[in-house]
């Protein structure tokens, strides 16, 4: 039933309309929009008119992207590069969309792109695609907890086959870590998503082959994630055994390249990784034995329709620098890459764009995307040692001119 603006404006006021019914009453689920931030405005005073302004469609949209949708938020957009990167499968030279409000980050990222053209381009590896769902069991006793562990091994065909059955797309590798606690189980669901990062997969796949665990055995399912799998938190378990796809990257940047372009030496670089990378990190405890990786991530994701919460786990990894004969050996890892070239906010009209940019938009991409994400990180992480090593070199300098 279609009703007018000023109607809905009305009944939203006196309660009739509540502000998730808006989309039954009108034509379009982009005019329900504006009615939503209109009545917003009008109670709480505030003029919305920048995110009033947007060119998406909200029909999908806020069907599997948002609920109350009001409007979009703009964040500005760059490009870096182009970005040089050999893989197994392909070369690939690209310009990188970065969303961002950090000012100096585009220029660095270009700098560190351009330090590895000048070195031939960078190699980088796609290791694993394993998206992870853990959730928790509880059983009457520790003796209960260990054999339920063990029939989850012994069952896993089983499993496997309740678990495909939700997707055609999703194949479950293994369940392993089983983790327990007490009389708590948390078996670690381990699947490869395709080109979908892979979420809702694993999570609608988990929970059909929980129904066939719960069946065959006397427990209780507490949560459908038990946080084991362990999803937008920063933890060991993904740094070593990995979840998404998980990435490394390396440059051997010659000498000249070293001193020309990041104007300091390998040895200044490789001296500030071991002591702020590798030592500061460890002492601060942190999973993340880098300079700034989450800058990188955060401002891809942001540009390509990626889940930006994931940035928490595409911010662990280790930066290594090492003397090659003079030159530099430069590498990143990225353990814990959740992403997507299908699905989720990669359907959003200004993500596709940037996609298409990296021509890494839909099915059979998400190596290639993997790929320019890390490549990306190499250059942001190499221009940033590079200017702290420059940093230290000058003050060593000034200070030895006195
Ligand atoms: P999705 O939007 O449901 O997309 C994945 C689906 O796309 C797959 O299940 C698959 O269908 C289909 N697909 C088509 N072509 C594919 C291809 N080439 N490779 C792989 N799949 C293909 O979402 P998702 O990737 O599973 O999860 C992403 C979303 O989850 C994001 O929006 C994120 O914010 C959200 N999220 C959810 C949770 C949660 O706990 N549920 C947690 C964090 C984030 P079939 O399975 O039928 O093959």
């Amino acid at each position: 039933m279609d009703l007018t603006e000023k109607e809905i404006l009305e009944k939203l006021d006196s309660g009739e309309i509540r502000i998730f019914e808006i989309e039954k009453y009108t034509d379009t689920a982009n005019h329900a929009t504006d009615i939503r931030r209109k009545y917003i405005e009008n109670k709480t005073g505030v003029d919305l008119n920048h995110i009033s302004k947007y060119s998406i469609d909200m029909t999908d949209t806020s069907k599997k992207n948002i609920e109350n949708p009001i409007g979009t938020v703009q964040v500005p957009v760059g490009v870096a590069g182009p970005l040089l990167i050999h893989t197994e499968d392909e070369e690939i030279e690209t310009y990188i969309p970065l969303a961002t409000t950090e000012g100096a980050l585009l220029a660095s990222i270009n700098r560190g792109c351009s330090a590895i053209r000048r070195s031939g381009g960078c190699n980088v590896a796609i290791l694993a695609n394993q998206m992870t769902r853990a959730p928790v069991l509880k059983t009457k006793s520790v003796t209960d907890a260990k054999k339920l562990k063990d029939w989850i091994k012994e069952h896993f065909d089983e499993i496997k086959e309740k678990a495909e059955s939700t997707t055609s797309h999703g194949k479950l590798l293994k369940i392993d870590p089983i983790a327990i606690v007490g009389r708590f189980v948390y078996p670690r669901f381990v699947y490869e998503t395709g080109d979908s990062m892979g979420m809702n997969m694993v999570t609608i796949a988990t929970e059909e082959s929980l129904k066939y665990i719960e069946k065959e055995n006397d427990i209780s399912i507490l949560a459908l994630s038990g946080n084991f799998c362990i999803d937008k938190k920063p933890s060991a378990l993904n740094l070593i055994e990995g979840r998404g796809k998980s990435v490394v990257a390396e440059v051997v940047v010659p000498k000249e390249v070293v001193e020309k372009t990041l104007k300091t030496t390998t040895d200044a670089i490789v001296e500030v990784n071991y002591a702020k990378n590798l030592l500061g990190s460890a002492i601060a405890g942190s999973y993340g034995y880098n300079a700034h990786y989450a800058n990188i991530v955060a401002a891809l994701f942001i540009a390509t329709g990626q889940d930006p919460a994931h940035v928490v786990e595409g911010s662990i990894g280790i930066t290594s620098a090492e003397n090659n004969d003079g030159d530099l050996y430069f590498s990143i890892t990225l353990p814990d890459l959740p992403v997507a070239t299908v699905g989720g906010g990669t359907r959003l009209e200004t993500a596709t764009e940037a996609l298409n940019l990296l021509d890494a938009k839909g099915s059979d991409k998400v190596e290639r995307y993997a790929s320019i994400v890390g490549g990306s990180v190499l250059a942001g992480e190499l221009s940033l040692i590079g200017a702290l090593a420059a940093g230290h070199l000058a003050r060593a300098h000034k200070k030895l001119g006195r």
